[in-house]
């Protein structure tokens, strides 16, 4: 069964298409990186798909519960609030920016939603975020707070707590371009390691290398289509589309 099926999605912000009919599959443990140029529709890709924005047609399913049908027209109706929320509890979002809580210490940044939205005993979940932070070789930052923390830290806090969720499937959204230089190293790694337990992940970036070490599958997007997809020793090695030639000669890649 895929995790995720999304069929023919377009999307518009007022005249300015932004997705144009993108259609792809992720199947349980597959690990796909979207790659393309700033402004090719990716941001609002993941965000269409985790409900942050609303689409205007296409067909999303995930974890084989229909977010999104076609009516007649063509147009996108959305399942009703319940199962919507459902969804929602099966899938993760890392943002570029972190976006922790600021007033909130690192420990209750993990357990906030487990405690909360799924009802978690309060210790049960801290004993997770304790595992979790250790996972991210943070077990000594729980009582920090967001301020204090490099933003390599804090973007692995968040992936922390996005897991502490426990979702079917992530998403990342160029988790390591805020990050200085040399900070990118030790979240790309947490990432790695989580695609070797085989977590199913969908990975916005601009690190190509990575993108081709990890990757089971390459989506390469331009103006909000999908240009080209596949193996990443394909994509990236023997690239059939001009447009992507084009884009991996600016990382050195082709
Ligand atoms: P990427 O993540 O690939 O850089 P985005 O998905 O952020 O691309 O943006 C794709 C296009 O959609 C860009 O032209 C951007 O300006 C536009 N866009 C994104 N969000 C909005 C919005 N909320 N309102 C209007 N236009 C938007
Ligand atoms: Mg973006």
């Amino acid at each position: 069964m895929s995790i995720l099926s999304v069929k023919n999605l377009s999307k518009s912000f007022g005249k300015l298409e932004v997705l144009n009919d993108i259609s792809f599959n992720v199947e349980q443990g597959e690990v796909i990186s979207i790659i393309g140029p700033s402004g090719s529709g990716k941001s609002t890709l993941l965000r269409c798909i985790n409900q942050f924005e609303k689409i205007d047609s296409g067909e999303c399913e995930i974890c084989g519960i229909t977010m999104t049908r076609n009516d007649e027209n063509g147009k996108a109706v959305y399942a009703d609030n319940k199962t919507l929320h459902d969804i929602r509890l099966k899938i993760g979002l890392v943002f570029q920016n972190f976006n922790l809580f600021p007033h909130m210490s690192v420990l209750k940044n993990i357990t906030e939603a487990p405690v909360h939205v799924l009802k978690q005993d309060k210790a049960q979940a801290e004993q997770t975020a304790m595992e979790l932070l250790g996972k991210m070789n943070l077990s000594d930052k729980a009582d920090a707070y967001p301020c204090q923390l490099s933003g390599g830290q804090q973007q692995r806090v968040a992936i922390a707590r996005a897991l502490a969720m426990d979702p079917q499937i992530l998403f990342f959204d160029e988790p390591t371009s805020a990050l200085d230089p040399e900070l990118t190293g030790e979240v790309l790694k947490v990432i790695k390691k989580l695609a070797e337990e085989h977590m199913t992940m969908v990975i916005v970036t601009h690190e190509m290398a990575f993108a081709r070490a990890v990757s089971d599958r390459v989506i390469f997007m331009d103006g909000g289509v999908i240009v080209e997809q596949g193996d990443p020793e394909d994509v990236f090695g023997a690239p059939k589309m001009e447009r992507t030639k084009q884009f991996l000669k600016n990382y050195g890649q082709s």
